[in-house]
């Protein structure tokens, strides 16, 4: 059952995370030609890898095979480059989008590069947010493509390396791309919910999530047998599922978005955003508490250290002020943090004596 999409279209670009063999990528495209929902066909080419010997893309051959669906499918193709040779190689086959991964959009020079080396074409250009939070670095980048070429220019915003254990792979940090959006709202934003999420079971929901957001469209990995990919096995849907979710999922209509995506509404969520984060903080200190209070138990110390907190309270006094947080503020602020921290500590202790 398709949907229609109300009244504003948005982009949604789907495939594979990478071209792997000639039939995968055309059974993927087959299964997604069927939905009246898919803008594009994105695959991965060249696969910028974290780790050498991981799958690095089949390159120029796989071309092939993407030009064979754009003549057999009618779709538009997608394609991720990270040096001007990709993009000769790319152009030549008639791409019509090209994707700045976030690894290279974090290094100007590539990206400064890859400007010059589309500076005559007019397929369109997206940006992937840089891998780690840096707003300034987005945009520069995003700029340097807006000074350089014609082509048409929208960002992806694809999460952010988070550090710590996440229950998402990337952090979406939702705040960034609303900046983006205050500062740029000229530049379409489209939100990639299988690399933030990182397993497939929470795509939907980050996909929903960015629609409610306003976000301009969404880019989805999609494999035609995700547990046999050779990257990003399990955030990838199975062609089926991607246009059922399509299906279901709610895409606001122009008129809501007038009425409801105001200036409040930015702030709202980006405050959402930061509280969720920390909330996700204090989880990960509460752990590391818990962590200490074994130590405390097993090595007979007490659960309260009196010169331990005191130098607690200053330093983070010190550091809030010079952030322009009141001390008293965040003074009341630790000691309720401390507080449960002691009771967590407290407990684990008397659990210890039991044994
Ligand atoms: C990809 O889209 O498959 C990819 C490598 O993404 P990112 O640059 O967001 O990690
Ligand atoms: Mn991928």
């Amino acid at each position: 059952m398709e949907q229609p999409l109300q009244k504003k279209k948005p982009i949604i670009i789907a495939g594979p995370c990478s071209a792997e063999t000639r039939e995968q990528v055309h059974a993927t495209a087959h299964e997604l030609s069927r939905s009246a929902h898919i803008t594009a066909f994105r695959s991965g080419v060249w696969k910028p890898r974290s780790r050498p010997g991981s799958f690095e893309g089949i390159g120029v051959d796989a071309l092939e095979w993407l030009k064979e669906v754009k003549t057999l499918y009618k779709l538009p193709l997608a394609v991720e480059v990270a040096t001007p040779e990709h993009v000769e190689q790319a152009l030549k086959i008639g791409v019509d989008y090209l994707w700045i991964g976030a690894r290279t959009t974090s290094n100007p020079f590539s990206v400064q590069e890859l400007a010059t080396a589309l500076a005559g074409c007019t397929c369109t250009v997206m940006i992937k947010n840089p891998v780690n939070p840096d707003i300034e670095l987005w945009i520069g980048a995003i700029e340097r493509f807006l000074k350089t070429g014609n082509s048409p220019v929208m960002a992806i915003h694809r999460g952010f390396y988070p550090y710590e254990e996440t229950l998402f792979r990337n952090i979406p940090k939702w705040e960034l791309p609303i900046e983006l959006k205050t500062r740029m709202p000229d530049i379409p934003l489209i939100c990639d919910p299988s690399h933030i999420a990182g397993n497939r079971e929470l795509v939907p929901e980050v996909a929903q999530y960015a629609l409610d957001l306003n976000f301009d469209g969404l880019m989805i990995e999609s494999h035609i047998d995700p547990d046999s990919a050779l990257s990003d096995a399990r955030q990838q849907l199975t062609p089926q599922r991607l246009i059922e979710m399509l299906d279901t999922l709610h895409f606001r209509s122009s008129e809501a978005e007038e009425f409801s995506m105001g200036e409040l509404d930015n702030f709202r969520n980006q405050i959402d955003s930061i509280d969720a984060q920390i909330i996700e903080l204090l989880a990960q200190r509460m752990d590391v508490t818990r962590k200490i209070g074994e130590y405390k138990a097993k090595h007979n110390i007490a659960a309260f250290q009196l010169n331990r907190w005191k130098k607690i309270i200053r330093s983070r006094m010190e550091t809030g002020s010079l952030l322009g947080l009141s001390k008293s503020f965040v003074k009341k602020m630790l000691q309720s943090v401390h507080k449960e921290s002691i009771r967590v500590q407290s407990e684990l202790m008397k659990q210890h004596e039991k044994k």
